[in-house]
């Protein structure tokens, strides 16, 4: 990188810094660069306010600056509710079944994306490197273009990008995908999902693609994959180090031998926690020797519960955890063990090392940060195995993982039972190859990548034409 920089980060919520260890994800891999640049975060302050009376604040923490809105009730509903969680969420997942479209809500998502592009425009400097993540965002780097942004703008989905005859069922597609075009340089979780937006815009736009460059409605944009990672050692350190270690300890004394399957994640339909207490339904009758040895512990925190499509889904979820329980359990042994809410991350690595299988069944992710928590809370001496869905990213960099398709409870099934059985050599040579790669491709490589490609290369301004 040969100019110096302020990294300006945009995201639909900011923080936390403090805690972003504790917060785990984007929180990690933000924190740090933006502490390195003294950078600018902003976003939606998490508040809602009365109309008029929403505010812009700005705060200074640990040398960043953190810059945030507040929205109205109604903006909050028609924008993340509406528009983000109904609508694009479940279509960038592939469920159209699910996808509820109402331009009100676009509109609302728009005039969000125009207000925070307004508050942003304001706050930067000619140096500044803009990088605005994910699907609540997507037009906000338009917004800043109309504003007079010249600088670079950069993108990064962390969802999947869905096929082109998923797309365009999207009433709005074209005018949602347009404003892709103001980036410098969109990122994706895998080759996977940039082969499907090129594809996407050749057959819906009649545009090009070649090699990094993807030409549409008179702009060209630089795309590339950018899988993040997680921060290995300090995960590591988390499940062998007190909490975590204590958690680890208090768990096998409880387990008592016996072992354990554990699956965490946001209670969301795209997870595969349906599927996957059936397929260990199909387990359990398959090998009776297994009763009474083996637990299915579920940790899913509710995520987006005043949407009906999540509540549906939680009740479905419980009703099947009960009907197994209901069916196997004896009254010395419950094998699933479901826990309805979010945990320290110090504690869930320390379950992660207590776990003789981590089962990772996405239907859909873009990337899943899960598994790989999982992998490197493993003891290297002594590793338990990962049942990994092909269908999220991660599949993609682990192949040394048991890979199933999460549609099939018997072949998850058929996993697990692999999975428990499986040697202690094999175990190792699994874990080490899988760790080679989460360390090959950590969060720091993430966003150093990403942040070095979009400084790089050329800048939209030399290379755009006037927009049809
Ligand atoms: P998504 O971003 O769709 O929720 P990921 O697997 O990529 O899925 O990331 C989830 C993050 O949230 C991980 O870092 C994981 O540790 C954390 N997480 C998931 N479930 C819990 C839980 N019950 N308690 C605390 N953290 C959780």
């Amino acid at each position: 990188m040969s100019r110096a920089f302020r990294l300006v980060a945009a995201s639909n919520r900011v923080g936390p810094v403090k805690g972003a260890a504790a917060a785990g994800g984007l929180a990690v891999g933000l924190v740090d660069a933006l502490r390195e640049r003294g950078g600018l975060w902003f976003g939606w302050s998490g508040h809602v306010a009365a109309r008029g009376k929403a505010r812009l604040r700005s705060e200074k923490e640990e040398g960043m600056t953190l810059s945030t809105l507040d929205l109205t009730q109604h903006e909050l509903d028609g924008y993340y509710n509406g528009f983000c969680n109904n609508c694009l969420w479940p279509l960038l997942h592939f469920r159209i079944d699910l996808t509820q479209f109402e331009r009100r809500q676009l509109e609302t998502y728009r005039r969000v994306n125009w207000r925070f592009a307004q508050a942003l425009a304001k706050q930067l400097r000619p140096d500044d490197l803009v990088w605005v993540h994910d699907f609540h965002l997507i037009p906000l780097g338009d917004e800043l273009r109309r504003r007079g942004v010249r600088q670079r703008i950069g993108f990064f989905l962390h969802t999947p990008f869905p096929p082109t005859e998923i797309l365009c069922t999207l009433p709005a597609h074209e005018e949602l995908m347009r404003t892709l075009f103001a980036y410098d340089l969109i990122g994706f979780q895998t080759d996977e999902d940039v082969r499907r937006f090129q594809e996407h815009v050749r057959r819906a736009y009649g545009g090009s693609a070649r090699g990094g460059a993807v030409s549409a409605f008179g702009r060209e944009v630089r795309v590339g994959a950018f899988p993040i990672g997680i921060d290995v050692d300090q995960v590591h350190r988390y499940a062998f180090t007190s909490p975590g270690n204590r958690e680890w300890s208090r768990m096998r004394r409880v387990l008592r031998g016996r072992d354990q399957f554990i699956g965490v994640d946001r209670l969301d339909y795209s997870k595969g926690l349906l599927r996957r207490m059936d397929a260990f339904g199909r387990y359990l009758e398959r090998h009776p020797k297994a009763h009474g040895k083996v637990i299915l512990l579920q940790v899913a925190p509710v995520s987006r519960g005043s949407l009906e499509s999540y509540r549906d889904f939680r009740r479905e979820l419980e009703g099947e955890a009960a009907r197994i329980n209901g069916r196997f359990a004896r009254f010395d042994w419950t094998p699933v063990h479901y826990l309805n809410r979010a945990l320290p991350r110090r504690t869930l690595a320390g379950l992660y090392r207590a776990s003789r299988v981590g089962i990772v069944t996405p239907m859909r992710d873009g990337m899943n940060l899960v598994a790989k928590e999982y992998v490197a809370a493993q003891d290297p001496a002594d590793p338990g195995v990962l049942v990994l869905s092909r269908f999220a990213g991660a599949a993609q960099q682990m192949d040394e993982a048991l890979l199933v398709n999460p549609y099939d409870g018997e072949e998850i099934a058929g996993a697990m039972h692999q999975a428990r059985d499986m040697r202690l050599a094999e175990r190792r040579r699994r874990h080490e190859a899988l760790m080679r790669g989460l360390r090959d491709y950590d969060v720091g490589r993430w966003r150093r990548d990403f942040v070095a490609a979009l400084a790089e290369g050329p800048a939209w301004r030399r290379t755009a034409r006037k927009p049809r």
